[in-house]
């Protein structure tokens, strides 16, 4: 059975040439000492734009991000582990259904912001 997504929804980045570049989860890790096995975002996702910041002030970045073009939603996340000689960085960038990006945002509303 083929799986029903609502239409023209879930498919509409395909033809932006922002989001095209971009896979539905992307995965970045920088560790200290092992520079030559850094991955990093691809460097289109720096076009997304800032909607909603998620941790404000946290050094744990969660952000709600649009895509400039099509308005595809993103969660870009990033966290960091001290290791013994150094930090270990990662950084995700997931697409979001416009559901999920207002479920990100009403939650948040819940938490003080005004
Ligand atoms: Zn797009």
């Amino acid at each position: 059975m083929p799986k029903k997504s609502p239409p023209g929804l879930e498919k509409r980045h395909i033809h932006c040439s922002i989001c095209a570049l971009l896979g539905d989860r992307e995965y970045a890790t920088q560790t200290y000492g092992w520079e030559d096995e850094a991955t990093f975002l691809p460097p289109v996702s720096n076009n997304l734009e800032l909607v909603y910041d998620l941790a404000p002030g946290s050094s744990r970045a969660s952000q709600l991000r649009k895509c400039p073009e099509c308005n595809t939603f993103y969660l870009y996340t990033s966290d960091y582990e001290y290791l013994v000689n150094g930090t270990e960085d990662e950084e995700t960038l997931a697409r979001l259904t416009d559901d999920e990006a207002a479920e990100y945002m009403e939650r948040d509303n819940g938490l003080g912001h005004t």
